[in-house]
């Protein structure tokens, strides 16, 4: 696996599987698939880009992995749009504050 210009992983140590599903600028975990090419029939190149700090990445990944990021990215969007339609649905809302 080679994950091209993580600015932040050497000095934050993040791990292999945080690198997979988090920006490594930031460490969102709203990092969003843009592409996937097929480098070999064995593996697959995955572009990614992050909404929050800018950052842009590409990982090389066997195919195994990419389908599993890929399936990853669907429920994690669907949860958001899940919630996004909550809110929009919600006769009022309560924050709460522990602090
Ligand atoms: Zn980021």
């Amino acid at each position: 696996m080679d994950v091209s210009d993580p600015p932040r992983a050497a000095s934050t140590a993040m791990s292999i599987s945080s690198l997979l599903t988090h920006c490594a600028g930031c460490e969102s975990a709203l990092i969003q698939i843009e592409a996937c090419r097929a480098v070999t029939p064995e593996s697959v190149v995955v572009t990614r880009h992050c909404p929050e700090c800018g950052h842009d990445d590409e990982l090389d990944l066997p195919v195994a992995v990419a389908e599993l990021l890929l399936l990853r990215a669907a429920d994690f969007t669907a949860g958001l749009l899940d919630l996004a339609e909550r809110l929009a649905l919600a006769d009022e809302l309560w924050v709460y504050d522990p602090l």
